[in-house]
């Protein structure tokens, strides 16, 4: 069970942890640098207990695109990478379903329609040998005043609203004070979801159809502030 928090005592708690997570951010930059082995593992078979990261399209599947042809997969990519980082130097074994731009389907697959079926085919393998996923996107609305993170659970797992909840207060206290948006349940449209037997979480970090928001989205910066609100709410959940 999840206690309900007083709210000031939690800031103060996930400035705490932000600070401890850019600390440990400059190492793995340091360590990166330093051409350390122990920084990857991408995809494969997900041992017992790993947490999977899910940068969302990649390849010839962009994912949505904004208005600049900014694309979402690349975006995606740049905020999964640090949180991948983050949570490895924390002691959590992670992996990810890709840390390039590609697709993951089957080598043998041809058209692009069977291409991305194959891929989410093999994401879904993945995510159901991990201990619980993060799956990271950004939203696209046709019109361009919606703006904050959405964050959809899984449905077969009662956990993966804990989850959910816990990176909600996380990213609202550090980053999106006037975010109101509640959680939503995954639908049967949202493959991942609706099939993952483990607990799973889907993050729209934000909305490229939205001019004040892509620019933060593009902000490597703000990109890696996004991971620290996501690992910090991992943290609170794993407590
Ligand atoms: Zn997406």
């Amino acid at each position: 069970m999840k206690r309900r928090w007083k709210r000031e005592p939690i800031l103060k708690l996930l400035l705490v942890i932000c600070c401890i997570l850019t600390a440990i951010y400059m190492a793995v930059q340091v360590a990166r640098l330093a051409g350390s082995p122990a920084m990857k593992s991408v995809g494969g078979a997900a041992g017992e207990g790993v947490i999977l990261i899910d940068p969302g399209h990649g390849g010839a599947d962009g994912g949505a695109s904004a208005a600049d042809g900014t694309m979402e997969k690349d975006i995606n990519l740049q905020i999964a990478l640090p949180l991948a980082d983050m949570l490895r130097f924390l002691g959590y074994p992670v992996e990810m379903t890709r840390d390039t731009d590609r697709s993951i389907h089957d080598p043998d697959v041809t058209t692009i329609k069977n291409q991305k079926i194959s891929d989410m085919k093999n994401r879904l393998s993945l995510v159901n040998e991990s201990r619980l996923t993060i799956s990271i996107h950004e939203n696209h609305f046709p019109q361009t005043q919606y703006f904050g993170t959405q964050i959809f659970y899984g449905t077969n797992n009662a956990e993966s609203v804990l989850l959910a909840d816990t990176v909600r207060e996380s990213v609202i206290g550090l980053l999106q004070p006037e975010n109101t948006r509640e959680l939503k349940k995954g639908t049967k449209d949202i493959y991942l979801l609706h099939n993952a037997k483990v607990p799973i979480i889907l993050v729209e970090c934000g909305f490229l159809s939205n001019t004040a928001e892509l620019q933060k989205l593009k902000d490597p910066s703000y990109q890696q502030n996004m991971a620290y609100a996501v690992a910090c709410g991992l943290l609170e959940y794993d407590q």
